[in-house]
């Protein structure tokens, strides 16, 4: 009886991983499609200076579109892309697409300080990455200092010392580096000091708990003293309230990011954002 169920569970969990495994397949096939074309947008969020109360930068964040699978959020085809070369060719488009958008505000006079852009783990593992970088910037004209590359923790942590020259030699070219959902990672702090790196990004899923969850408020102080003390500046995401928004200024936190200032846009959208009043 009892083997039985355990058979039947068997099954169950094995059809469940075959049907997980022919989607991945059939997002990457689709993939393979939508890179020649390419079939993706950006979109970008806006990030707000809390201490400032003025409008900052923003993040790019990538959308595709598909005619049958319809709108594919990148949490799940990005870890597909990942698992081939795929992402070097997506993580190069909206780099270059990123900057090019970046130009056009520049010369509009919008006023940002920074596009943040995200880095796949195995983009930065490619030893010419440097000269990708190096290429668009040069072929769209974007200045370095405009730029800002995340980086997740985990990736950080997998890959320590060889990866760290490739960081060092992007931020001597002036560009900012990121550690991105920062507190999921079980950084070693000691570590952390050794990075070359100028921003961390709080993980939104700590400053959901803000100012309830007494560990989500804890976690979350414990990043601002570390990150201030390394002479970091932090950001945090998911920002989604007002309480959020008032408990991290006070606390000292340097910009937000979230659904409370506002959703990721289409380029289009920004100028008229940054024109506005601030949202407190
Ligand atoms: P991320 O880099 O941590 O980006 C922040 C994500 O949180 C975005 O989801 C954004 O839409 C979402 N978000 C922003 N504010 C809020 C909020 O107040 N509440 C909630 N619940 N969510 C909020 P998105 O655009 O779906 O992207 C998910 C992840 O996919 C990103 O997380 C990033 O890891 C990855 N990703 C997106 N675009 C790219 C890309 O161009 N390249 C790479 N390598 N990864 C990307
Ligand atoms: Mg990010
Ligand atoms: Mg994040
Ligand atoms: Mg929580």
């Amino acid at each position: 009886q009892a083997k039985q169920k355990g058979r039947n569970r068997h099954c169950f969990y094995d059809s469940a991983m075959a049907s997980q495994a022919s989607n991945a397949l059939k997002i990457e096939n689709a993939l393979r499609e939508a890179v020649k074309q390419p079939a993706f947008r950006v979109v970008y969020q806006p990030k707000y200076d809390l201490q400032q109360r003025r409008w900052r930068g923003t993040e790019a964040l990538i959308r595709w579109q598909h005619p049958t699978l319809g709108n594919v959020p990148p949490a799940q085809f990005i870890p597909v892309a990942e698992q081939s070369d795929l992402i070097l060719h997506i993580g190069g488009w909206v780099l270059n697409e990123a900057c090019r958008q970046g130009k056009i505000w520049l010369d509009q006079g919008v006023d940002f300080d920074k596009i943040a852009v995200n880095v796949a783990g195995l983009q930065l593992l490619q030893p010419d990455f440097i000269n990708v970088v190096k290429t668009v910037l040069q072929s769209v004209g974007f200045d370095p200092k405009h730029l800002e590359l995340e980086v997740t923790e985990g990736f950080i942590m997998q890959h320590p010392s060889s990866q760290i020259k490739q960081l060092q030699q992007l931020q001597d070219m002036g560009i900012s580096i990121a550690i991105d959902d920062f507190g999921t990672g079980y950084s070693s702090l000691s570590y952390l000091k050794r990075l070359p790196i100028n921003t961390l990004k709080i993980d939104r899923a700590f400053v959901d708990g803000i100012p309830h969850d007494a560990d989500d408020v804890a976690i979350s102080r414990a990043i601002l003293t570390l990150g201030k003390s390394m002479g970091l500046l932090i950001v945090a995401e998911g920002v989604e309230t007002k309480a959020h928004a008032e408990f991290l200024r006070a606390e000292g936190c340097d910009i937000a990011q979230g659904y409370f200032y506002s959703r990721p846009i289409p380029p289009s959208e920004l100028p008229d954002v940054f024109q506005s009043a601030s949202p407190g």
